[in-house]
């Protein structure tokens, strides 16, 4: 028992939060024991029925006793059901931190181990169609089985009246959307640590079988205040990829960032090709701080995507171009693969020559007697457009 004679656990008074005692815990205690130190620290009269509940709310046994968790505290009932907002009650509001199509996420700090923590409340009521909590619940079953550096990690889920909420590691840094708006697109080699962080992790995903389906700027956070490392966050309408089956179907998703096939409907179902293109139109976005296909109507839009009219493309570096012709193909079955992706963003990494590679159906194509420059090619001299970032850009369409 090296060690666990300075260990001490917080119990508090399950009807009486306000209430706590801390009681030198050692593994050898018994529950008998442990509930007759509480009801003479908590100086109650008569007990006849009294429980020690878990932080998950479950009664504990004699045998619970070896394997109790002093990083969590108990919750000392003198007969009275345990409630879920107790959990809740175990941390302490700071602030909002943003609000989704689907919940609204708040800063709160942990009582007793005083990390910070954001936690994401889905509202249980609003969601009326069975679709809409089977859709939270798998959330919850997804995020728990990926654990990549690069995807919001899962520290607990509970339900509380009328909600669920998930608490997750909390991202300092703030969105990606406002960081790369801010900014007008970042540098070069920003945009390829970025996006290499973001393939590496839909990589993962994808050999979990995950397919993300709403990656967009504002799904992205950074973990770090000093923004170096990327978090994939809200896996709300992630699906689940199988081979050979035509996986789970959804309509949803942000517009801006939707491959063509959800939009027209030709193939909505969870193929991996889908995230491939959201992953173009966010390179397109870190580049530019702009969305690659856009229109005064969401019809214009609708049109510009289903025909992958990329916006600006000629203004773009020829390494940048090939990366979005190819991720960006109107077809699913013509983009590139994550790991093509991810071979040519190191190529751009390390400063190698790219290979020209073909464009099925986007009208813009690199032409093919142009040698590749290397990303680095000094910035160019002449006025560009407002949209196109001079760091991005080679020359304009003649
Ligand atoms: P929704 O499913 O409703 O879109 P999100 O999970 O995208 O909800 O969260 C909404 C917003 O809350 C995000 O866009 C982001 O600004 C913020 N947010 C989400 N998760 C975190 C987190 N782990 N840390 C900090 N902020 C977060
Ligand atoms: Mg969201």
């Amino acid at each position: 028992m090296e060690g666990s004679k300075n260990i001490s656990i917080v119990i508090y008074l399950n009807r009486d939060l306000g209430k706590k005692i801390k009681i030198a815990y050692c593994r050898e205690i018994s529950l008998s024991v442990l509930k007759s130190i509480c009801i003479e620290k908590f100086k109650i009269h008569s007990a006849n029925k009294c429980i020690l509940y878990d932080s998950r709310g479950e009664a504990l046994s004699e045998d619970d006793m070896d394997y109790i968790n002093p990083d969590e505290p108990l919750f000392f009932s003198l007969g009275e059901d345990f409630s879920p907002d107790i959990i809740l009650a175990l941390y302490e509001k700071i602030k909002t931190l943003g609000q989704g199509g689907f919940g609204t996420v708040k800063l709160y700090r942990h009582r007793i181990q005083k990390t910070f923590v954001a936690i994401k409340f889905i509202k249980t009521n609003k969601l009326l169609k069975p679709e809409s909590i089977s859709r939270a619940y798998k959330e919850i079953q997804l995020l728990r089985d990926l654990n990549h550096p690069n995807i919001v990690k899962l520290i607990d889920v509970f339900p509380i009246s009328n909600q669920i909420c998930f608490v997750m590691e909390y991202c300092q840094g703030g969105e990606l959307k406002k960081y790369v708006r801010d900014k007008g697109g970042l540098n070069e080699d920003e945009v390829v640590s970025l996006s290499l962080q973001l393939c590496d992790a839909v990589r993962y995903c994808h050999n979990s079988k995950v397919i993300h389906r709403d990656l967009k700027p504002e799904n992205i956070m950074f973990k770090d205040k000093a923004r170096t490392q990327l978090v994939i966050v809200d896996f709300g309408i992630a699906g689940i990829f199988s081979i050979g089956n035509s996986g789970e179907k959804s309509g949803a998703g942000s517009l801006f960032y939707l491959a063509p096939e959800v939009i027209n409907e030709t193939n909505q179902s969870a193929c991996p090709e889908l995230d491939i293109w959201s992953l173009g139109c966010i390179i397109y976005f870190l580049l530019t701080g702009e969305r690659p296909f856009n229109g005064k109507t969401r019809r214009e839009v609708v049109d510009s995507i289903i025909k992958g009219k990329i916006s600006k493309l000629s203004y773009f570096k020829p390494s940048w171009k090939l990366i979005l012709m190819n991720t960006l193909q109107v077809v699913p079955s013509s983009r590139w693969s994550l790991l093509k992706l991810i071979s040519v963003l190191y190529k751009v990494k390390e400063n190698e020559p790219l290979e020209e590679s073909k464009s099925h159906n986007v009208t813009e194509c690199v032409a093919k007697s142009a040698s590749l420059r290397s990303i680095r090619t000094p910035e160019p001299t002449i006025k560009l457009p407002n949209i196109a970032r001079k760091r991005i850009i080679t020359h304009p369409r003649k």
